[in-house]
C-alpha cells in the first residue's frame, strides 16, 4: 500500500475513516443513487485519486466517475493521502461545481478591438503558440529576454516552472508572495535559512498559533484536524487574534492583540520563560550563535563567557548570554506588552508559563496575519521562532520544524542550469533582503519606466482584484507600450483577464497532471494530481496524446502548454532550449507528460519504485493507482545527526537547494546543523548588519504604520483588518462554485458596539470607509467578536464584471461601471458604481434561476495604496482608515481611487529602503533562497 512500510497511512496514526471505500474497491464500486430516492437504483463508479487544487494544502480527493455516463459525478476525500488523511474542507467537494461551471472558458479567445473593450473571438491553438512563441523568440535573440513574465498566483505544482524557465534562459518568474507571506519568511529565513515552519500539532504539548490557522490558515484541513486531534487529548491553544475568529473561539486562551503589537507579547513571553527559568539552557548553548553575539556586540561579556568555557559542554558560558539578553529586553515586561497590545499581563504571564512548560513541545504558526499586516511584521514571526528556540522546540515531537523538511521536492529528469540573470522588475535593488518579487510593484516600476514586458503571462492570478492598488494594476494592462502581450492562462474569467490579448483556457485541478508536497504534518509525501477523466479513459483502453482530448472543449493542461511552446520558440534547437523538451525515452522526440512524470516517479522519489514493485506496479501505475506516498515518516532533530567523515565541504549550491550540511563541531561530534553561514540558529544576524540594518541584528519590536498612538479615535480612525479568510471561499478561485458562493458571498464590516455606537453606525447601515487614495462603500456587521478601534472585513469577496462582456461567474460578482477621470500623467480617478449585484440568469445549470442571494460584496482592496516593508518587502495589508456613516449620494459598494496620489504614496514607502548593493556589490546575501535562484554571478552587480 501507499506507505514504504506497507501500511495505510492512517493505520499508523491510530485512525480510520471507515466510510470511505478503500482502494480495493476503487476499480468497481457500487452505490444507491441519492436522486432516485426511494426506489433502490445502483450506479457503479470508478474512483480516480487526484489533488485538490482550491487552495494550497494539496489534499487528496477521489474522483467519483459514473462508469455508464463517463462523467464525474462527485469528489471526495481519499483516504490513503498521508496530509489530509480522506478529509476535506467544504472547498474540496465544490470542485464539481467548477468543473461544471456553464461560464467557464472552453476555448482560446484572442482580443478584437481595444484592450479592455470586452470583444473577443475564438481562435485556434495553434495561432495563439505561433503568435506568442514568435514573440517570445524575437525577445530571447534580441537579448531582449527581461521582457518575458511568467506570473503566478498559485503554481500547483513544484518545480515544473523552476525548470520551463531555467531551460529558456531567463529570469522570467514572478509570484505573488509578496501580497502574501513574504513577512513570515524573512522572519524565519534570520533564523535558519528555511523561510516557512511546519509543526507538529499534533503531538504538541501546547500550540500558540497567530491568526486563524483552524479554520483558514496554511493548509486549512490538513492542520485543522491534527490541531483538534491534539486538543481532544488536553493539549492547550493559544490565539493572538483582534478578531474572535472560529479558530479564537475554540481556544483555551484568546489574545486579542492590537494589530502590530505581537512581536511585543511575544518578546515579554520569552522574558517570563527565561526569569522563570522554563528556557531550554542546553539547547540554546548548543544550537544558537549567541557567541558571535557576544564577539560582535558585547565583547566584554564575550570574554567572561569564554572564561567560563564558552560553549563547551557543562560550563557555565551561555548564562552570560541569558544575562545580556534580560538586559537587551528588559523594556518588555508584561505591562509593558499589556499596554502595547491591550491584552492583560496576567494573561500573557498565564500563556508565558505555558508555553515555557510545554518545553520541547511548542508547535506555533504564523502565516500571513500579523506578519503580512505591518510595517515590520517580519519581526512578528521571528520573535515567534525566538519562542520555539528558548523551548528547545526545533525539529522536535511536538515542536515545529523547518518546513523544508515536511516537503519533499522531486527532481525533475535533466535539471537546466541555473540562468545567469537578473530581473530587476521582480526583484530591485531596493529590497535586497526581500522574500519573493515585489510583484505587487510592477504596475509603478513599469510607469517609472524601469522596463516593459513583451509578453506577459498571468496564471492563477488576477492582479487588477488580488493585489493592493488594483486600478494602477488596470491602467498597467491596459497600455500597450507597457506590456505588449498579455495572456491570461485561467479557467475562468476574472478582473485581469478583461484586459488581456489572449485568454487561454488551462485545466482545473482535476484537468491536469502536477506533483505536490507539503509540510502538513511531520515526515513528508508527494501527490499526483491527475486529469481525472484521461486516466479514467486510459484505464478502460483509449489513447490520448494530449489531456485537452480528454478535458472538456479545448482546455489545456499548463504542462504541455510549456512544451509545445517551447518548441515553437526554437523549433530547430539552436537556441538551446528545445532540448529541455525532448523525451527522456525517446531521444529527439518531444517530451510527453507521461515522460515526465514517469522518469520523476521511477528515479527520484525515494522507496516508490520498490512499493510499486511489491504490488506488481511501476512507479507511475502506482501513483496513478492511490495518488499519494508517504516518502518519510518523521523527521526530528535533522540537525543532530552526524556528519559523514567524507561529506562534502561549505559550497552553497547555485540550484536554489540548501547549502551541503558541512556540518559543525558540538560537545565534540561533527553534527548536520542549520544551513546559516553560522550553521548555527542566528538569534543575532551578522547579514542584517552588512546589509545596512544593524539596529534590527536581533528579534525586536517594530511600531507598525497601524499602531494606536497614530490614530485620532474621535475623528473616527480606525485600524481596517481587510486580510482575515474565510473558510469557504480562497481568493478568486472559487467564484466558479456555486455551493461555496450560496454559502458565502457578503463581506460586511465587522466593528464593535463602542466604536459603533461612538459614530452612528448600525448593523447593515452604510459606512463610508477612507482610506488614504479613495474610499469604499460598505455595510456594517456590528458585533462584540472585534476589538475596539479595530475593523475587519473579508478580503475574498466584491467580485465584479462589466456589462456586455464574459466576466467573472455571475454566482460571485456584481455588474459595475469603472469611470476614469484623468488627472495627469502619474494617474486618475476610477469610480466604481454597482449596477446590479447577484441574481437568477439563464444557463444550462437549473440553479442559476434558484439564485437567492443580491449581495456581491465590495472590492475593498481597489482603494489601498501600496505598502512595502522596506526589509521584506512584504505589502503592509493593514490600513489606517476614517470611517464614517455613508453620504446621501453613496451606494452600496461605491469605490473611488486616486491614482495619481497612489504613486506619490508607493515613492514615500519606496524611500524607506536601504538598496543594495550590500557586502561584495552583491545584490542579495547569496546564502539568502530565491524563487529561481539564478547563478552566484548573477548577484553581483557589475555596473
Ligand atoms: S484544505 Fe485546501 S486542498 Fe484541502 S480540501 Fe480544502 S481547499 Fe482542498
Amino acid at each position: 500500500m501507499p506507505d514504504r512500510t506497507g501500511r495505510y497511512p492512517q493505520e499508523d496514526e491510530g485512525w480510520t475513516l471507515s466510510s470511505a471505500p478503500g482502494p480495493e474497491h476503487w476499480d468497481d464500486w457500487v452505490e444507491f443513487d441519492a436522486a432516485a430516492w426511494p426506489r433502490k437504483v445502483e450506479r457503479r463508479y470508478s474512483l480516480v485519486p487526484t489533488i485538490c487544487f482550491n487552495c494550497e494544502s494539496g489534499c487528496g480527493l477521489l474522483a467519483y466517475v459514473d462508469q455508464f455516463t463517463g462523467k464525474i459525478r462527485r469528489f471526495e476525500g481519499n483516504p490513503v493521502h498521508p496530509g489530509s488523511r480522506g478529509r476535506t474542507c467544504a472547498k474540496g467537494p465544490a470542485t464539481i461545481n467548477q468543473i461544471n461551471d456553464d461560464e467557464r472558458i472552453l476555448y482560446p479567445m484572442k482580443r478584437v478591438g481595444e484592450r479592455g473593450s470586452g470583444r473577443w473571438v475564438r481562435v485556434s491553438w495553434d495561432n495563439a503558440l505561433n503568435d506568442i512563441a514568435e514573440r517570445m523568440r524575437a525577445a530571447i535573440v534580441e537579448d531582449r529576454g527581461d521582457e518575458i513574465m511568467y506570473h503566478v498566483g498559485r503554481p500547483g505544482h513544484d518545480g515544473t516552472m523552476d525548470r520551463v524557465i531555467r531551460a529558456w534562459g531567463l529570469d522570467a518568474h514572478n509570484s505573488h508572495t509578496n501580497i502574501c507571506s513574504a513577512g513570515a519568511r524573512l522572519g524565519y529565513a534570520l533564523w535558519h535559512q528555511a523561510d516557512r515552519p511546519s509543526p507538529d500539532h499534533e503531538r504538541a504539548r501546547f500550540i500558540l498559533l497567530l491568526s486563524a490557522h483552524l479554520e483558514s490558515g496554511h493548509y486549512f484541513n490538513p492542520h485543522a484536524q491534527r490541531i483538534i486531534d491534539a486538543k481532544s487529548g488536553g493539549t492547550q491553544i493559544a490565539v493572538f487574534d483582534p478578531r474572535l475568529s472560529n479558530t479564537a473561539s475554540m481556544a483555551d486562551h484568546w489574545l486579542p492583540t492590537w494589530p502590530g503589537t505581537e512581536a511585543a507579547v511575544l518578546l515579554a513571553i520569552a522574558n517570563v520563560i527565561i526569569d522563570e527559568g522554563l528556557h531550554d539552557r542546553d539547547f540554546v548553548r548548543r544550537w544558537v550563535n549567541w557567541e558571535e553575539y557576544l564577539r560582535a556586540e558585547h565583547p566584554h561579556a564575550y570574554e567572561r563567557a569564554q572564561s567560563l568555557g564558552g560553549a563547551a559542554a557543562g560550563s557555565d558560558g551561555v548564562d552570560v548570554f541569558f544575562e545580556v539578553v534580560r538586559e537587551l529586553y528588559k523594556e518588555f515586561t508584561p505591562q509593558f506588552a499589556a499596554t502595547e497590545s491591550g491584552v492583560p499581563a496576567a494573561k500573557i504571564i498565564e500563556v508565558a508559563r505555558a508555553a515555557g512548560r510545554a518545553r520541547g513541545g511548542l508547535s506555533t504558526h504564523v502565516w500571513r496575519s500579523a506578519a503580512s499586516g505591518n510595517l515590520g511584521g517580519w519581526q512578528v514571526a521571528r520573535c515567534l521562532e525566538w519562542l520555539v528556540v528558548l523551548t528547545g522546540s526545533v525539529a522536535t515531537p511536538g515542536g515545529t520544524n523547518l518546513a523544508a523538511k515536511d516537503k519533499f521536492v522531486a527532481a525533475p529528469f535533466a535539471q537546466p542550469p541555473a540562468q545567469d540573470k537578473w530581473n530587476e522588475l521582480a526583484w530591485p535593488r531596493e529590497y535586497p533582503l526581500s522574500h519573493h518579487e515585489l510583484s505587487f510593484l510592477l504596475p509603478h516600476f513599469l510607469k517609472e519606466g524601469r522596463g516593459r514586458l513583451a509578453m506577459y503571462f498571468t496564471r492563477v492570478y488576477n492582479p487588477a482584484w488580488t493585489n493592493p492598488d488594483g486600478f494602477t494594476w488596470i491602467e498597467a494592462l491596459r497600455d500597450e507600450k507597457k506590456i505588449g502581450c498579455h495572456a491570461a492562462l485561467t479557467p475562468t474569467w476574472n478582473e485581469s483577464a478583461y484586459w488581456a490579448d489572449y485568454v487561454l483556457p488551462m485545466g482545473l485541478g482535476p484537468e491536469r497532471h502536477d506533483i505536490m508536497s507539503q509540510e502538513t504534518a511531520a515526515g513528508s509525501w508527494i501527490g499526483f494530481r491527475q486529469p481525472v477523466l484521461r486516466t479514467f479513459r486510459e484505464n478502460r483502453g483509449e489513447e490520448f496524446e494530449f489531456t485537452w482530448e480528454a478535458n472538456p472543449g479545448e482546455v489545456w493542461e499548463e504542462e504541455e502548454f510549456w512544451i509545445e511552446l517551447s518548441w515553437r520558440i526554437d523549433p530547430d534547437g539552436s537556441l538551446g532550449i528545445r532540448k529541455w523538451f525532448e523525451s527522456p525515452y525517446r531521444p529527439g522526440e518531444k517530451l510527453t507528460v507521461e515522460d515526465s512524470y514517469r522518469w520523476i516517479f521511477e528515479n527520484s522519489v525515494p522507496g516508490l519504485p520498490e512499493a510499486a514493485a511489491a504490488e506488481d506496479l511501476t512507479p507511475l501505475e502506482y501513483m496513478r493507482r492511490y495518488g499519494a506516498f508517504r516518502v518519510e515518516k518523521d523527521n526530528y532533530r535533522f540537525y543532530e545527526k552526524e556528519v559523514e567523515p567524507d561529506a562534502a565541504g561549505i559550497e552553497p549550491e547555485a540550484s536554489g537547494a540548501e547549502p551541503d550540511a558541512p556540518g559543525i563541531e558540538i560537545d565534540g561530534k561533527r553534527l548536520t546543523g542549520f544551513a546559516t553561514p553560522s550553521r548555527k540558529l542566528e538569534f543575532y544576524s551578522p547579514t542584517m548588519v552588512d546589509w545596512g540594518w544593524p539596529e534590527h541584528a536581533v528579534p525586536g519590536y517594530i511600531r507598525s504604520q497601524v499602531h494606536w498612538s497614530g490614530l485620532d479615535r474621535d475623528a473616527g480612525d480606525v485600524v481596517l483588518m481587510p486580510t482575515f479568510r474565510l473558510p469557504t471561499l480562497i481568493h478568486t478561485r472559487s467564484a466558479n462554485a456555486k455551493w461555496l458562493v450560496e454559502i458565502s458571498h457578503r463581506n460586511p464590516l465587522w466593528i464593535h458596539p463602542v466604536d459603533a455606537t461612538r459614530l452612528g453606525i448600525r448593523t447593515d447601515g452604510l459606512v463610508r470607509v477612507n482610506t488614504a487614495i479613495g474610499y469604499f462603500v460598505v455595510r456594517a456587521w456590528v458585533t462584540e467578536g472585534m476589538r475596539p478601534g479595530i475593523i475587519a472585513c473579508s478580503h475574498h469577496i466584491g467580485r465584479w464584471r462589466l456589462p456586455d462582456s464574459p466576466g467573472t461567474d455571475k454566482w460571485a460578482s456584481g455588474c459595475v461601471t469603472l469611470t476614469e477621470q484623468v488627472t495627469g500623467d502619474d494617474g486618475s480617478r476610477w469610480r466604481v458604481r454597482q449596477l446590479e449585484g447577484a441574481g437568477p440568469f439563464d444557463s444550462d445549470d437549473p440553479d442559476s434561476s434558484r439564485i437567492w442571494w443580491t449581495d456581491a460584496g465590495v472590492h475593498q482592496n481597489l482603494t489601498f495604496p501600496v505598502q512595502p516593508d522596506p526589509v521584506s518587502g512584504m505589502h503592509c495589508w493593514h490600513q489606517k482608515v476614517r470611517i464614517e456613516p455613508a453620504r446621501p449620494s453613496d451606494r452600496y459598494a461605491d469605490v473611488l481611487v486616486d491614482t495619481a496620489r497612489s504613486h506619490e504614496i508607493y515613492k514615500e514607502w519606496l524611500a524607506q529602503t536601504r538598496p543594495a548593493p550590500g557586502p561584495d556589490n552583491l545584490r542579495r546575501p547569496l546564502w539568502f533562497t530565491r524563487a529561481v535562484r539564478p547563478t552566484d554571478a548573477a548577484y553581483k552587480i557589475e555596473d
